[in-house]
């Protein structure tokens, strides 16, 4: 197995400091948390951005900001989402991809999200990637379900994405699939032949045991509040930093090394290699 890749996504767009105070919401509070994760043991941090009022945004400004706060602290490699939050337009979601971060998520499909929907149609996603691949991103094939990964073989297929493939499976969004470590094999199972792919389970419970399947199964984790605002059961976690910590203990238990930056940059070959 490779070094353990850990991705911290520090924020997202649906946790409020309501539901826990500590979650970072300004570019300062979050180039604070994304650097803590980092000397933590993550290597990759998933970046979301919010606005004054604390609502997500795609403002390519507020991305510049919280980046080159990120970026005067560490090289901890950038991953910025164009998954954006329910709701926004195809072309507001995209926009940081103009900043040129080495990678960004590429979602891959249609989901339920809650009572919501998450909406990415095939010319969509051709989109995405045919912008991804002209600034020279590293897309994370995002897949919330079994069909999103037969849905990104036409991105390859397409050459639109190019090998090394890295993929994010996203399990246990409510409405969606739910996650267990059978579910997870079946899934990376069908993942074309040397992919590399992280495991994001939705919630506390489903987050710390998507651990232990990427431990069992030879993939990454990812952790941070974008997912889960619990450390366990009714317990909220402290900060992001936190959860970083307890996946570099479970992984160090297993015998394996946590991968940095550069590891990373490395296998994925990402631009910054
Ligand atoms: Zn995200």
């Amino acid at each position: 197995m490779s070094k353990m890749i850990i991705t911290c996504a520090v924020t997202g767009a649906e946790t409020t400091k309501k539901d826990n105070p500590n979650l970072p919401v300004t570019p300062e509070e979050i180039a604070a948390s994304a650097y803590d994760a980092f000397l933590a043991g993550a290597s990759i941090i998933h970046l979301h951005v919010r606005d004054q009022e604390g609502k997500p945004t795609q403002d390519i400004e507020t991305f510049k900001k919280a980046m080159s706060l990120i970026r005067k602290r560490c090289d901890v490699v950038i991953e910025v989402t164009t998954g954006g939050a329910v709701g926004m337009t195809p072309e507001e979601r995209l926009q940081p991809v103009k900043l040129e971060p080495e990678m960004a998520s590429l979602d891959c499909g249609t989901v339920n999200f809650g009572d919501e929907y998450i909406v990415n149609t095939i010319p969509t996603m051709k989109e995405f990637a045919s912008q991804m691949k002209a600034h020279n991103v590293r897309p994370t094939l995002e897949c919330f379900d079994l069909s999103h990964v037969y849905a990104s073989h036409v991105l390859i297929k397409e050459g639109l994405v190019e090998p090394p493939f890295h993929y994010g499976l996203v399990l246990n969004v409510p409405g969606g699939v739910r996650y267990d470590v059978e579910t997870l094999d079946f899934f990376v199972r069908r993942l074309p032949e040397g992919s590399f792919w992280t495991v994001m389970g939705i919630g506390g419970r489903a987050s710390l045991l998507s651990h232990f399947g990427a431990l069992s199964l030879g993939g990454f984790m990812r952790v941070g509040f974008e997912d889960n605002i619990y450390y366990s059961k009714g317990v909220l976690a402290e900060s992001n930093a936190q959860l970083v910590e307890r996946a570099v203990r479970l992984t160090q238990e297993a015998g394996h090394e946590i991968a940095n930056p550069t590891d990373v940059r490395k296998l994925l070959k990402l631009r910054g290699a």
